[in-house]
């Protein structure tokens, strides 16, 4: 997948160390923004040391749970130090007029991203794609019974409507019957679907259908108010079915066989004392990668699962991607 998607990446330059290390955390909560606003949950961690982006002081990492319990790396933020700024001379000249090293970051994100966001939200009946992110917003299905005239000039005055207060809205009026439609318009995806028919119309409703499986009539009267609710609705519920989803799937580990147990399905938060012999043990007895420390967390102590040392270090362990 690296290798056929592009990436998009930062590259900056600081004068110490901390500035370049606010950096980072800068780039994290960029891409936290990101992943909200796509309703996808992640995992933040701090790569071990031998899993760092080579040359690197260290690296953070952004991690997606898959449905299959293993894990997508869909973002990372290295703090380069000075390792390149030594290797090319990268030198800037302070107040007092001394050359002095620059330190640096670099970080991405790339088409993974999507592949995240289709496999968290989809379901067996295709995508599901946030509002914010769905070429189609709004469907308009027109059921053609009895006057279908006035129902197609209904329905295009909605498709209006909704277009002119910015939604990206499609009447479909092709040949399928409107089950064919409404399969094929859930397989996209699109959050929300309107059907007009002459009963509709007569009640000065629209029945509405959310990809997330409501459905209601909702008065033709203030509709845009109504759908923008609607649309907050179905994106609060999605994520909050994503959240449970990654929250079951880690479980609070104390030995490595519960570990090994675990990453078969999941993923693992195992105490570790932080040392580089115990974290090879793990990586190699439990059969699986180590993700690194979870970031802005903080533990009780527990007993180094190798080495039994107590410490409040932890570590996430997963089958990666
Ligand atoms: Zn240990």
């Amino acid at each position: 997948l690296r290798e056929i998607t592009s990436s998009k990446e930062a590259h900056t330059v600081h004068a110490t160390w901390e500035e370049a290390a606010e950096q980072v955390e800068v780039a994290i909560a960029r891409y936290s923004e990101f992943y909200n606003r796509l309703a996808v949950p992640f995992l933040v961690s701090k790569r071990p040391s031998w899993d760092k982006f080579p040359g690197a002081d260290y690296t953070t990492a952004i991690d997606v749970i898959m449905p299959d319990g293993k894990t997508l790396q869909v973002g990372t933020a290295h703090h380069l130090g000075s390792t390149f700024a030594k290797t090319y001379e990268i030198t800037y000249e302070d107040e007092n007029g001394e050359q002095k090293l620059v330190s640096q970051t670099c970080y991405g994100i790339s088409e993974r991203c999507i592949a995240a966001l289709i496999s968290v939200h989809g379901d067996d009946k295709g995508l599901v794609l946030p509002w914010v992110a769905a070429p189609t917003q709004v469907v308009i299905v027109p059921i053609l019974l009895g006057d279908k005239e006035k129902v197609l000039s209904v329905c295009r005055d909605l498709q209006k409507t909704l277009a002119s207060a910015g939604m990206r809205v499609q009447l479909d009026t092709s040949d399928e019957r409107p089950g064919a439609k409404f399969y094929k318009w859930e397989m996209k995806g699109v959050p929300l679907r309107l059907e007009v028919g002459p009963r509709d119309i007569e009640k000065g409703v629209v029945t509405l259908a959310r990809r997330d499986g409501v459905k209601k009539a909702v008065p033709m009267e203030g509709l845009v108010e109504s759908l923008r609710k609607e649309a907050e609705e179905l994106q609060s519920a999605i994520f909050a079915r994503a959240r449970q989803f990654a929250k079951d799937e880690v479980k609070e580990v104390a030995t490595i066989a519960e570990a090994k147990k675990q990453t078969e399905t999941g993923v693992a938060l195992v105490p570790w004392c932080g040392e580089v012999d115990c974290g090879h043990q793990l990586e190699e007895q439990v059969g699986a990668n180590m993700l690194g420390e979870p970031q802005y967390q903080t533990f009780t102590e527990a007993a180094c699962a190798v080495c039994g040392k107590k410490s409040t270090g932890r570590t996430y362990m997963a089958r990666q991607y």
